[in-house]
């Protein structure tokens, strides 16, 4: 069967990964987090105290994009790759409240985008891929056969990553989360590198009241017919 590139966008939280980790499984394709590549050199730039809440030394990170190595590891168990920041598993780490609050102000550096983006070409190369980002679409694969943007209201979107938060035995609050998700869209999408917006052929999906299983039949069918046109 043909294989096809599968581009989801969309603002923070709006459940593009776990789509797209469905499709993958159901299309036997390969899943990539691009979120998770930006969120580990977020961890490594917290870790060596290049940015914190009063600084950014955007040039020590730069210098030392080389010193960082990210691969996903298949994980049988889970069923979806995790990241490796050289060679440490940061699955968990990456995914904390404390990450949030930096990684789009990481994302916004060029030098890390560029580095990052050939990455995710790369990975593409062969298609038969389902990747999900900010500027899947507009930037890292303009061809893809098929692009997804993905919206729902602030609100739903931060109860969804809060409820995730507490089930992972996070101590967060409400307030912060939604804070979060209207802090990182709105330095997403006006960022002068690649800001976060819907490609012009992409087909948008609104789920604030779509429940998981209506939203996946609707998307499959979309690629099927990609893949059958
Ligand atoms: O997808 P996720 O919410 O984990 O992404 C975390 C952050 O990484 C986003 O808020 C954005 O700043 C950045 N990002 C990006 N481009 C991508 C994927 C993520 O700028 N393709």
């Amino acid at each position: 069967m043909k294989k096809i590139i599968i581009a989801i966008d969309g603002f923070s939280s709006t459940g593009k990964s776990t789509i797209a980790k469905q499709l993958a499984a159901t299309l036997e394709y390969i899943y990539v987090d691009t979120g998770a590549m930006y969120r580990a050199v977020t961890l490594y730039a917290l870790r060596k105290e290049y940015i914190n809440a009063e600084d950014f030394s955007v040039n020590d990170l730069v210098e030392n994009l080389d010193n960082i190595q990210l691969n996903f590891i298949f994980n049988e168990a889970q069923g979806f790759a995790e990241m490796y920041l050289n060679g440490e598993n940061v699955e968990q780490e990456i995914r904390t409240l404390k990450v949030s609050d930096f990684v789009s102000k990481v994302a916004a550096v060029p030098e890390v985008r560029y580095q990052l983006v050939k990455q995710q070409q790369k990975m593409g190369e062969n298609k038969g891929i389902v990747m999900d980002g900010r500027d899947i679409g507009t930037v890292v694969f303009p061809n893809a056969e098929l692009k997804l943007f993905m919206t729902a209201s602030p609100e739903k979107r931060a109860m969804r990553r809060y409820k995730e938060l507490i089930d992972k035995g996070e101590d967060v609050k409400y307030e912060d989360v939604l804070r979060n998700v209207q802090n990182r869209d709105y330095i997403d999408s006006h960022r002068e590198d690649s800001p976060l917006r819907q490609a012009e052929e992409a087909i948008a999906i609104d789920n604030s009241d779509m429940g998981l299983k209506e939203q996946f039949e609707r998307i499959l069918n979309l690629v099927n017919r990609t893949i059958n046109a």
